[in-house]
């Protein structure tokens, strides 16, 4: 057999917002595509019409492109395999479910809703398969004159897909081994409705992994119980050869206790399960999303790479999407589910912000002054940003020991910005630094000192300083924390000749006399 080309896809339906699991398995599939110069494929499976959200693709297509996950091909991207939403491929799937039935692997079944529900009251875990199709209103227990007749009065019907009990089917699984199940265990699946003329999730699934020459399928855990009858399909077709290699990924389990994670641990422990805020067409109901939370996608896919994969002893978990791409090894996925560990999440956040760039950090910095209702230039953004990021990774405490930040978003970041755009109006008696650093003498020391920066003509770090040094040397004082107490309110900031001409003459001034008249 040949070496084909690695195509791998990412195949989600459009009944909602996308889950965190989901990405997941869109990353995988991504990083196993680049790894082996392969394409990553971008279908939409929207055989289930009743299941249908709207907004949901666009939705799934902004995630991916925050996130940074490119697609070679599929819905709004492109290529010579498609159509690549499944609702526009009727006629593929129509002419398959034909083949099936002409070589004998698939028959019509007339069985109504009713009919069947009441077999599945009379009969105890009825199931519709070797042991009972035959009692059944179907084309193997009918006669053809019946089946055509019923064809002709334009009864409904459903295809459904033959099973032959007793056989072991194996399901060689990248990550799991050999997946054996037995048959018998199989029921008689239905592979299509003629009454909205569409195929099943897995009719369509087979037909286009096959037309769209997908060698591995890499998805999520749940879909394990559907391998064996897909291993079926593929042979019923004649298409075993080319059958791609599939791999189940672990499941996402919660936080805490067990079980698979859902929306509602996000909710109780306050923390998104999707990538985007999205708001629910229907019941108007907002649910959170990493973006809007504040998070960087670096920070979201390295944390979501992390579950259920990791590089190994002596590899650094903070890793570029190309290191990933290196590193990725599909076959070293675990079995086991990954604890979904969303204080981890701010932690890979807090590593990605404190990495950034400045001038990464001014359009979110900026976003932030927009919620308090700041209007800052971006001058002024730029000058808070230059004179926080050391103090946000790290800074010194009162003894000089060295600390880091706990700065895990962007809005962490106000409450150690706000004195640069508001004056403190009330002082904290009771605060160390305050009451330290403000004695008696103080008021009058700072009254003096006010004077002397009042004469100050170029208010710059430098035309301060020239001004200022000589003062203080020739007066014997030290009034930096006690200045900063005026301007800041409490022992933080920058170096103060930086925040004095940040502020400008006129609001470090008010800003003194205002902390002389209240303390
Ligand atoms: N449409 C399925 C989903 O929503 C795809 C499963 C598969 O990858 O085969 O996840």
């Amino acid at each position: 057999m040949t070496e084909r080309k690695v195509r791998v896809r990412f195949a989600p339906s459009p009944t909602g917002p996308l889950h965190i699991g989901g990405v997941r398995t869109a990353l995988y599939n991504y990083l196993f595509a680049r790894q082996h110069g392969g394409d990553l494929i971008f279908r939409i499976e929207d055989t289930d019409s009743g299941r249908f959200v709207p907004g949901a693709e666009e939705y799934i297509l902004e995630s991916f492109k925050w996130l940074g996950i490119k697609f070679d091909e599929g819905v709004s991207f492109g290529g010579d395999k498609g159509p690549y939403r499944q609702s526009e491929r009727r006629d593929i799937y129509r002419e398959h479910v034909k083949q099936l039935i002409d070589n004998g692997t698939a028959y019509l079944a007339f069985d109504t809703p009713e009919e069947l529900d009441a077999k599945r009251k009379d009969v105890e875990n009825f199931q519709y398969d070797a042991s009972t199709r035959l009692a059944m209103r179907n084309s193997l227990s009918m006669s053809e004159e019946e089946v055509n007749s019923l064809l002709e009065s334009g009864a409904q019907y459903v295809v459904r897909f033959k099973v032959e009990p007793g056989e072991e089917i194996h399901v060689g699984d990248l990550i799991r081994g050999d997946v054996m199940i037995n048959s018998s265990i199989l029921d008689d699946k239905v592979l299509y409705k003629s009454a909205d003329d569409l195929p099943t999730y897995h009719l369509a699934n087979i037909v286009d992994d096959h037309l769209m020459e997908v060698t591995h399928v890499i998805r999520g855990e749940e879909w394990l119980p559907s391998a064996p009858l897909h291993v079926l399909l593929y042979r019923a077709f004649g298409w075993s050869d080319t059958q791609p290699q599939f791999a189940h990924l672990p499941l996402l389990l919660k936080p805490v206790g067990n079980g698979k994670l859902s929306k509602r641990d996000g909710d109780k422990l306050g923390f998104p399960v999707f990538p985007l805020e999205w708001h629910d067409p229907k019941s108007g109901e907002v649910s959170s999303g990493y973006r809007e939370k504040g998070y960087l996608p670096e920070a979201v896919i390295n944390f979501l790479a992390l579950l259920g994969w990791n590089p190994g002893e002596g590899h650094d978990e903070i890793m570029s999407l190309e290191e990933m791409v290196k590193l990725f090894d599909l076959t070293k996925c675990s079995k086991n589910g990954a604890k979904f560990d969303y204080v981890k999440a701010a932690w890979f956040n807090h590593q990605y912000l404190i990495r950034q760039k400045d001038e990464d950090w001014v359009p979110a910095f900026d976003k932030l002054l927009k919620e308090q209702g700041i209007e800052a230039t971006a001058k002024q953004e730029t000058e808070v940003v230059r004179m926080m990021k050391l103090k946000v990774v790290e800074y010194t405490d009162g003894e000089g020991g060295k600390k880091k930040r706990n700065i895990s978003f962007v809005s962490d970041l106000w409450p150690l910005t706000e004195f640069f755009f508001r004056a403190p109006k009330e002082f904290d008696r009771e605060d160390k630094f305050v009451r330290k650093n403000w004695t008696e003498t103080t008021a009058g020391e700072m009254t003096r000192f006010a004077e002397v920066l009042s004469t100050v003509e170029d208010f710059t770090v430098e035309g301060i300083k020239q001004v200022v040094d000589p003062w203080v040397e020739e007066q014997g004082l030290k009034p930096w924390n006690a200045w900063r107490v005026c301007l800041v309110g409490k022992g933080q900031g920058p170096d103060m000749y930086e925040l004095a001409a940040f502020l400008g003459k006129e609001e470090t001034l008010s800003r003194m006399y205002y902390a002389i008249k209240t303390l």
